[in-house]
């Protein structure tokens, strides 16, 4: 077995009876095994993050950035093997894993930089209305944090967490996701190269006991969790009774909004980008189309020809379109939604079935004029499933999309670019695009309302999500 966890500055084996087995999804087939993290092992390295989090939170903000700008050179020097192990281990289509990449790069890079100016914001003078008193006010790491990550976009969640945590002085245990447990091991190897001081960062391999290990022990300070509602609400309880902060990055069930003044030919594009990228396994998905009456039948018609365009296979054969699910418990899930949808009755446009072997494979469906009370229009799926509505008013559009228990993201496809701010403006979710693929930048928010989560990722509000505010305030009498 190999030493899969980083522990402390050491590469260490997990004592653990659990064994996670590796799945190349392409073939149903098994490429690596490892042994889980025990308990007892996330101890130690909740015990070396504590160890080493005053030097680390004292060090200058200047040289962390040096390090951070560190990380994003070492993941460019490891740009191939991650690429080749993000299309065997996910099933992403080469140039989805080369986006990942590229974004784990951009973030390491964006916090570098808010680093660099964390010293001068540092101790700056507080305005007060009343004489006789000074304040300042001082930005401090929260302190040892806990990093629980999923699987679908493996090097991006945990890069997003990382970076800023690192950058404000934080030290870290991270919990990969069982189903993808290898890629992050890159951050343990680039903390080596970078001589990055031991157990500053720490990586503990596992299922759901490494996880809840993780964020029910009382030596953190602070959990941020992406993952499922289920596991999430758990994640909840734990920081509750601890009474301690906690970042929530939970599910979604996004809606796009398709105007009758659209390009349809450009809709379709972006349409198809919102629930095909990385196989529908997209918390961000719009897996909700609502299109306007006058246009449905065009646009649908156009839609089933792109799907069934669409090649799927395995990436490491040649340039595909989509690949496969990650997991089989995901394909198996999915297939219980192409039955319950059997079962309801819906109108399936294209697709509605898993492929048969090798892999774990779905057919991109759609299913049109879905029920609002269908099961398939308001639970997560996770698969390139698009269930669509008709719509014939901008009132009744809005309505629709907000009625849903998530609020992550919305996509509004109209030329009149007065109503799609009116609309991105009505929409209760996090993050909007008008007439645009899911372009995410690191300057901007990352995060739901509802029951899609709890803070925000990206930009100055992922950095201060790791960090305490203190005022000093002093008499002058
Ligand atoms: P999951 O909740 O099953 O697992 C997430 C992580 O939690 C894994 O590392 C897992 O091992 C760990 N875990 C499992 N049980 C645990 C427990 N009891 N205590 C602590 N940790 C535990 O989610 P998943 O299937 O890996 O990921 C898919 C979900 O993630 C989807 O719902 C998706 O929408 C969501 N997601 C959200 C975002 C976002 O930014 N909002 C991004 C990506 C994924």
């Amino acid at each position: 077995m190999t030493a899969a966890h980083y522990i402390g500055g050491r590469w260490v084996s997990g004592d653990s009876a659990d064994c996670i087995t590796v799945y190349d999804p392409s073939l149903g087939e098994p490429f690596a095994e490892l042994t889980a993290a025990t308990p007892s092992q996330v101890d130690q390295a909740i015990a070396a993050a504590r160890q080493a989090l005053p030097a680390w939170r004292n060090s200058s903000a200047s040289q962390r950035a040096a390090y951070l700008k560190g990380f994003a050179e070492q993941i460019e020097l490891r740009r191939e093997a991650l690429i080749a192990l993000q299309m065997q281990n996910n099933g992403k289509p080469r140039h989805e894993a080369v986006v990942d990449i590229d974004d784990a790069i951009a973030t390491f890079s964006y916090y570098a930089g808010l680093a660099e100016r964390l010293d001068d914001l540092q101790d700056r003078e507080v305005l007060l209305s009343v004489p006789g008193f000074t304040a300042h006010t001082r930005f401090e790491a929260v302190g040892v944090v806990g990093l629980i990550v999923p699987w679908n976009f493996p090097l991006v969640t945990s890069a997003w967490k990382l970076a800023p945590a690192l950058a404000t002085g934080c030290t870290v245990v991270i919990k990969p996701s069982e189903i993808t447990p290898l890629i992050e091991q890159a951050y343990g190897h680039i903390a080596d190269a970078l001589g990055l001081p031991a157990g500053v960062l720490n990586i503990v391999g596992g299922k759901a006991e490494t996880g809840a290990a993780l964020s029910n022990h009382p030596g953190i300070d602070k959990l941020s969790f992406t993952g499922s509602n289920a596991v999430g609400s758990q994640v909840m309880s734990s920081s509750a009774a601890h009474c301690r902060p906690v970042t929530l990055e939970l599910g979604g069930k996004s809606a796009i909004l398709v105007f009758d003044d659209c390009d349809l030919d450009q809709a379709v594009e972006w349409i198809v980008a919102g629930i095909c990228w990385n196989a529908g396994q997209m918390c961000s998905a719009t897996s909700r189309l609502l299109v306007q009456d006058s246009i449905a039948d065009a646009l649908i018609l156009r839609l089933k020809s792109a799907f069934e365009k669409l090649r799927l296979g395995n990436p490491l054969n040649g340039e595909v379109d989509m690949g496969p699910l990650t997991s089989q418990a995901q394909w198996s899930k999915v297939n219980t939604y192409f039955a319950i949808a059997r079962t309801e009755g819906l109108q399936c446009v294209t697709g509605g079935d898993v492929l048969q072997d090798p892999g774990w494979f779905v057919q991109p469906t759609i299913y049109a004029d879905v029920p609002p009370d269908s099961r398939l229009w308001t639970e997560e799926i996770f698969a390139p499933v698009l269930c669509t509505r008709r719509f014939a008013s901008e009132a009744e559009a809005l309505a629709l999309a907000n009625d849903s228990r998530f609020g992550l993201v919305a996509t509004v496809v109209s030329a009149d670019l007065v109503r799609a701010k009116r609309v991105a403006d009505a929409l209760d979710v996090g993050h909007v695009w008008i007439n645009s693929v899911q372009a995410v930048f690191v300057e901007t928010s990352w995060g739901g309302t509802k029951g899609s989560g709890i803070g925000r990722e990206l930009g100055p509000w992922g950095l201060s999500a790791y960090q305490s505010v203190k005022h000093v305030t002093r008499c002058l009498g």
